[in-house]
């Protein structure tokens, strides 16, 4: 592939405010810049697929047929082997199509409420795809995965969705209490991330 030029402008495929904030954050001191689609007035994609991989290809495609430009795409959860990989693809949309956070996390809770603590390991999951254009047939495709547990209560105020209740074994301590700075160095779409920058510099 060309090396990716400075200054060109990516859409980023989300209008969660979190993962636009994290994206951002990872990108300070980089050549590139990312805009939300919500600039391009972009609504949202359709996100009908079964794997992460197949719904950031959507939003990505999505987006840039709609922008005319490149874009990066995040499709993200959190799988609990205890309940065989649930909330998964539909971690946004557990408690229901406009579910907040909250009910999110409350019906994660409900559902491990008897589940021993040895039982509730956890993985945050992220999908990260580039298309260079709408029918990019080779799109750049990385993932990033950051193992934990499910607490028994929310603990801590940063980050987003499922922060509150993932536990963080060597922190010892939930997402939302880690330092954003600490979050992006370990998180699934941290590494994720940086092996696309690895990707696009080559
Ligand atoms: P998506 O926008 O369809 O990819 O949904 C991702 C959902 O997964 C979010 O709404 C959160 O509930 C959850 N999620 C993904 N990444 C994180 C994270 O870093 N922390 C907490 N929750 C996350």
């Amino acid at each position: 592939m060309t090396g990716h030029h400075s200054g060109e402008k990516i859409v980023l495929a989300s209008n969660n405010a979190g993962k636009v904030r994290e994206i951002n954050q990872l990108l300070a001191g980089e050549r590139i810049t990312v805009a939300p689609q919500k600039e391009y007035n972009i609504p949202d994609a359709i996100e009908d697929g079964l794997s992460f991989v197949e719904n950031a290809i959507k939003k990505a495609r999505h987006a840039s047929g709609l922008s005319g430009l490149p874009t990066i795409a995040d499709d993200s959860g959190i799988e609990v082997d205890e309940l065989n990989g649930a909330p998964g693809i539909y971690s946004a949309r557990f408690a229901g199509p406009e579910a907040s956070d909250r009910a999110n996390m409350e019906k994660l809770l409900e559902h491990l409420r008897e589940v021993p603590e040895e039982r509730r390991s956890a993985h945050f999951q992220c999908l990260m795809v580039y298309m260079r254009h709408a029918e990019d047939p080779t799109p750049i495709i990385c993932q990033g995965t950051w193992d934990g547990s499910i607490l028994f209560k929310p603990r801590g105020e940063n980050g987003f969705g499922y922060d509150p209740v993932f536990y963080v074994p060597a922190h010892d301590c939930s997402s939302a209490e880690l330092p954003p700075e600490i979050k992006n160095r370990l998180s699934h779409r941290g590494q994720a991330l940086r092996k696309l920058l690895q990707a696009l510099s080559q």
